[in-house]
């Protein structure tokens, strides 16, 4: 059955906007790693960029609106040449900002002040971390990735991220490693704690666990192995009602790098654009018919809603 019509047999309506909490941001698809699950496909060679004009209009909203949260991805957002200006002035407007960061990126040449940025300005750190062990996520993020992001999240540790106090938050990012749903998170979260601790003496506050996303590598990855039928079907009869008042492009709207909007950051990647009663780019931005609009849904959001859901 198609999404909408899921949705629709549960609510009883299409899917709509809840609240508008949060602007995500991509920034950009340029990224020193290629990751094998990357739903944007980011990599060294992408030259899609967010410029300034477009961070400036990102800023004018945050200023005028109670929009609480600023939830910058990529890519690694902080190749961005304007990441520290945008992060800095939504700081100073009084939003709370989230970014998602592989870790990686603090040992490239350049970056090296990234975690101290960080701390200095209370950024929540969210960090693709696989699995705990180093096999498991070399495999999918390239040789040598997991003694990084453990190297990073050490340093991060040192400078009071992870200690679940809740003022410098660094929650971890689980994902499958195949085609298959991802597990109960709170138990999975346990074990990560249990393991992490014990075996590199780290902590962090939370563990998201994420079904992989249909779309991009992952999608072409699939057609390979042929197993994206079996897939989207394993998709749609783990598809959980309980799900839908939680998705996450009813609580926010995503903005792609050249200032289009979108209803989520899937959607960028499909192109699929918000409904056209909306307005199509940040420079148009109006909070009232943002906050009525429905979504523009595909098969791909049974990814979000399969099993405790993925957003
Ligand atoms: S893919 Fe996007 S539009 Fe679809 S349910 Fe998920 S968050 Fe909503």
């Amino acid at each position: 059955m198609e999404f909408n019509n899921k949705v629709s047999e549960v609510l009883k309506s299409p899917l709509t906007a809840s609240g508008l909490q949060s602007l995500q941001v991509n920034v950009g698809y340029i990224c020193n790693m290629s990751c094998k699950h990357c739903h944007v496909a980011a990599g060294p060679n992408r030259s899609e960029i967010m410029k300034k004009d477009t961070v400036d209009q990102i800023l004018d909203v945050l200023k005028k609106h109670d929009i609480r949260t600023l939830d910058v991805t990529g890519g690694a957002p902080e190749m961005n040449p304007y990441f520290p200006y945008l992060v800095t002035e939504a700081r100073k407007a009084g939003c709370h900002v989230i970014v998602r960061s592989n870790l990686t990126i603090f040992f490239e040449k350049g970056f090296e002040q990234i975690p101290e940025f960080y701390r200095e300005h209370d950024i929540e750190i969210s960090a693709s971390l696989p699995y705990y062990l180093a096999s498991s996520v070399d495999r999918v993020r390239g040789n040598g990735t997991f003694e990084k992001s453990i190297k990073a999240i050490q340093l991060l540790n040192g400078t009071g991220y992870g200690d679940g106090s809740g003022i410098r938050k660094l929650n971890l990012v689980y994902n499958p490693s195949g085609a298959f749903l991802a597990p109960d998170q709170k138990r999975l979260e346990e074990e990560y704690r249990r393991e992490l601790k014990a075996r590199h003496g780290i902590s962090f506050d939370h563990l998201f666990v994420f079904s992989n996303m249909p779309i991009g590598r992952f999608r072409n990855h699939l057609e390979k192995t042929r197993t994206l039928s079996s897939y989207l079907e394993k998709l749609e009869q783990a598809f959980n009602p309980a799900t839908l008042d939680g998705l996450m492009c009813r609580h926010l709207i995503n903005v792609g790098w050249d200032g289009a909007l979108y209803d989520c950051d899937f959607n960028q990647v499909l192109a699929l654009h918000m409904h056209e009663s909306c307005p199509q780019h940040i420079r148009d931005f109006d909070f009232v018919r943002l906050l009525k609009r429905e979504m523009h849904v595909g098969d791909h959001c049974y990814g979000c809603a399969a099993g405790q859901g993925s957003t």
